[in-house]
This record gives C-alpha cells, sequence and structure tokens, in this order.
C-alpha cells in the first residue's frame, strides 16, 4: 500500500506528520514530504498512515493499492 500526495492541495496545516512523524516529513515551509514516496509502505506504519489521511483538511493525501 502506497500513500500519495497532491502537492498542489497541501497547504501546511502539519496534521499527517504530527500524527504519523514515521510516514509524512515537512520541507520548510511547512508542508507535507512523503517519507516513502512511490513506495510501499511498511506493514507497521499502514494504520497511522490512514488516520493521517483521513485527518488532512484538503484532501491532498490519499491511499493507494
Ligand atoms: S495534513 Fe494535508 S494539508 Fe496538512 S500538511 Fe499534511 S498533506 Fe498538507
Amino acid at each position: 500500500m502506497k500513500v500519495r500526495l497532491d502537492d498542489e492541495l497541501c497547504v501546511g496545516h502539519g496534521r499527517c506528520y504530527a500524527l504519523a512523524p514515521d510516514v509524512f516529513d515537512a520541507d520548510d515551509q511547512g508542508h507535507c514530504v512523503l517519507r516513502f514516496d512511490d513506495e510501499d509502505l511498511p506493514e507497521r506504519f499502514v494504520d497511522v498512515a490512514k488516520q493521517a489521511v483521513a485527518n488532512c483538511p484538503e484532501d491532498a493525501l490519499a491511499m493507494e493499492g
């Protein structure tokens, strides 16, 4: 399972990396950076990644696979 980010929608609330810092990081402006860009998430991070995806106010994140 992978996480997808739409950079155009991300405004940098930071909920994703606050909820799931093992999965998401922030750039200098506080926008989301995927730690597993184009890679399958390790199984142990899938649940917390789903929570963060569901809590993005901008719908910038999605799960795939
Ligand atoms: S929660 Fe959504 S809008 Fe906020 S930083 Fe993360 S991806 Fe961007």
